[in-house]
């Protein structure tokens, strides 16, 4: 059986167009699997910062007598939308918690659980067996895209590819980012990894990561 995310395609074949990868949790393949627990776990992450971006600020300046002056602060409306438990859906804006518990409402009713406890920790709980349900294609478009809604938002790197360190076919395979200005190399977090990129590393984890990418986007 075949991966059933949207964004599955198999690089490297030369005889057909890409193909999704062969499923191994539930209904979805390895990688496609583990990216709905990174974008749960980005979320967890960058969530309690986003009302810092709430507002951004406009170019300051200061004038001739020592005052501030320049546009003043912009309310995000995008943002406010995100942090909205209640916000309906528009212009690919949406509540992050309030959709995550829509989510977690849908897990709770198809298996049949009496639990209680944040929608992220449900969602993470049963993980594996959300990845057989049949509408999991559709979970994990919004996960991932909610995900890269909070990165967008929070000004967050870009992720680049996966780490092919530890010398093995599948490298250890932990999703790495940008390096961030001045930096210009990047090393795996892995703890029994870190492997370093830069030069021409980088760049062979660049081309490595746009071949994952085949006619997908990454969150
Ligand atoms: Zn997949
Ligand atoms: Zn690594």
């Amino acid at each position: 059986m075949r991966c059933k995310s949207f964004d599955c395609k198999e690089a490297g074949a030369h005889d057909h167009e890409p193909i999704p990868r062969q499923s191994e949790v539930g209904l979805l393949c390895a990688i496609c699997a583990r990216r709905i627990l990174e974008a749960l776990a980005d979320i967890e992450l960058m969530y309690p910062e986003l009302s810092i971006y709430a507002q951004q600020q406009g170019q300051q300046q200061e004038g001739k007598r020592g005052k501030l002056s320049g546009s003043p602060a912009l309310i995000r409306l995008d943002v406010l939308a995100m942090l909205d438990f209640n916000a309906n859906p528009g212009d690919g804006v949406r509540s992050i918690m309030g959709t995550l518990a829509s989510w977690a409402d849908c897990v709770r009713d198809d298996l049949g659980l009496v639990t209680s406890g944040s929608p992220i920790d449900i969602l993470r709980t049963w993980h594996a067996r959300i990845c057989a349900l049949p509408w999991i294609d559709d979970y994990w478009d919004e996960v991932t895209e909610l995900a890269g809604m909070l990165r967008r938002a929070t000004n967050q790197p870009k992720p680049i590819g996966r780490c092919f360190g530890r010398a093995t076919n599948k490298g250890c395979g932990r999703r790495l980012y940008e390096p961030v200005p001045p930096e210009t190399a990047i090393v795996c977090p892995d703890e029994n990894c870190g492997r370093r990129y830069d030069g021409a590393e980088l760049v062979k984890l660049q081309i490595q990561g746009e071949r994952d990418r085949v006619g997908s986007r990454i969150a």
